[in-house]
């Protein structure tokens, strides 16, 4: 019997209903020519033989394709979401967007380098405990994942009433709605000589095209035989002194011979951490082989800083960590800026003055909730920012987010120690640099390897 099944006439449609082959062929004639004067919805309706079912799920397709194109025509038209910069942000939106693509919305990343550094192992790359392909994300492939065209490139303009945003070779990407993720920049004119004669840490690529360079200029001042060479870092908040610590470490496990020296600002070390963290900082900097000057870069030249104080420092290499300034072109194209020149966001991380401008992460400051310009907040922002230009794609309110009161700092001291921070409270030790090692690199391989993304963002450590 079951051969017979397999092998014999296959049974007509409609012999399951006992109707006869004549009629349903008729059936079928008949639906044909109904099928062209017809409806989606109308061809949807016949029904009955096994004939009619397929016809009426080609009818439900068809219906569900006109309901789109008059959705299209009535202007519900794809959209288009920009995402500016490769920041902490926006690799957790990508990595959403990966996992849980949008319909009928065209995704284009645009950043100018093809990775994004995760800045809490920079100084782990710099004394040789990483190599640099560990601590990237590389983006064209993330941007792959997420169905998103990768641009390489800045935005160097942006035209917020043609909503059109443009690279510095003035290549045009228009956009429905635009998330914000550029970080901060560094002000080159923040101290006279410093675009001449220092090594900004902004962009960081900068920094790591030049350390080899600055590294090979160390080693050929011992090899000369002349003096240690002198590395100044200016600036005291945690990439400089990480930076400091990180070189004094190298140097010093390379046998190089070289004097590090830390110029943190008049505000002192770590001045928006607690005061234990900074003493222990303070303790652990001359053991380290860094020299801390409490005082203001006045003016850099090719061989000298000047202080404020009116003394005279001193420094072959100069490398400039003097925290983070608001880029221009934001404010130029008419977005609303806090004080200092930072997008103002509100708490649902949306442009006070262009609803349709999301930003996030050191580019942006959201009002009422002043947070401190750092990696640890912008990690904690991916979130809120991907589930809110969802929200805000699909027609529905972004909702609101309260960026966490304290953070935790951990920071690297050079060989593998470190020291951890969270609301006052500081501690510090060789476990601490080996719990920071894990959420780093756990990080950095969940948007490298496309593992899902964490249930809480790792601490920038
Ligand atoms: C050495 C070092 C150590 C640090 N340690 C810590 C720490 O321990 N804890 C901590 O919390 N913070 C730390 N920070 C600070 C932290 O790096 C920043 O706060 C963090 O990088 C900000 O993240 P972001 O995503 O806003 O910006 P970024 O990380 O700067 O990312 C911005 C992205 O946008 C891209 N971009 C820039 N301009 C444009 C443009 N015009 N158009 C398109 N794309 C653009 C960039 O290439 C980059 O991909 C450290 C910084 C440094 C340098």
């Amino acid at each position: 019997m079951a051969r017979q099944r397999v092998h014999g006439p296959r049974p007509h449609a409609g012999a399951a209903a006992g109707i006869d082959r004549p009629l349903v062929r008729r059936i079928a004639r008949s639906a044909r020519r109904l099928r062209r004067g017809l409806s989606g919805r109308e061809q949807g309706r016949l029904a009955g033989t096994r004939r009619g079912r397929t016809i009426r799920r080609r009818g439900q397709h068809r219906n569900r394709r006109t309901v789109l194109f008059r959705r299209r025509r009535a202007g519900d038209r794809v959209k288009r979401l920009l995402l500016a910069g490769g920041g902490h942000s926006h690799v957790f939106v990508l990595d959403a967007l990966a996992r849980a693509p949008l319909a009928d919305v065209e995704v284009t990343l645009v950043s100018p380098f093809d990775r994004q550094v995760y800045s809490g192992m920079l100084p782990g790359w710099i004394t040789g405990h990483y190599a640099i392909e560990q601590c990237v994300i590389p983006l064209a492939p993330l941007a792959q994942r997420a169905n998103a065209r990768f641009v390489q490139a800045h935005v160097a303009r942006l035209d917020l009433a043609a909503r059109v945003a443009y690279t510095e070779a003035s290549e045009p990407l228009p956009f429905d709605v635009i998330s914000i993720a550029t970080g901060p920049v560094m002000n080159l004119d923040a101290i006279p000589g410093l675009r001449e004669h220092a090594i900004a840490l902004r962009p960081i690529e900068s920094l790591i095209r030049a350390w080899p360079r600055l590294f090979a200029q160390l080693v050929a001042l011992a090899e000369a035989g002349e003096d240690a060479g002198t590395v100044t870092v200016l600036g005291g908040g945690a990439g400089g002194v990480e930076l400091a610590f990180a070189i004094a470490h190298r140097a010093r496990i390379a046998c190089v011979p070289a004097r590090v020296q830390l110029v943190t600002g008049k505000p002192g070390l770590l001045p928006t951490l607690g005061e234990g963290v900074r003493r222990r900082i303070a303790r652990l900097a001359p053991a380290r082989g860094v020299r801390l000057i409490e005082d203001d870069a006045a003016e850099i030249t090719r061989h000298t800083v000047l202080l404020a104080d009116g003394g005279e420092i001193a420094s072959d290499v100069t490398i400039a960590a003097i925290g983070a300034a608001a880029a221009d072109w934001p404010r130029e194209a008419g977005l609303a800026v806090d004080e200092r020149g930072f997008i103002a966001v509100d708490d649902r991380l949306q442009s006070i003055s262009h609803p349709f401008v999301f930003a996030a992460g050191d580019c942006a400051s959201i009002v009422g909730h002043p947070r401190p310009k750092s990696g640890v907040y912008a990690v904690r922002a991916g979130p809120p920012l991907a589930r809110n230009l969802m929200r805000h794609l699909a027609g529905k309110r972004p909702r609101r987010y309260r960026p966490q009161r304290v953070a935790l700092y951990l920071i690297s001291t050079g060989p593998q120690h470190a020291v951890a921070s969270w609301d006052g409270l500081s501690t510090e030790g060789r476990w601490v640099w080996r719990w920071k090692d894990r959420i780093d690199r756990r990080f950095v391989a969940r948007y490298a390897a496309h593992e899902p993304a964490p249930a809480t963002s790792p601490a920038q450590g």
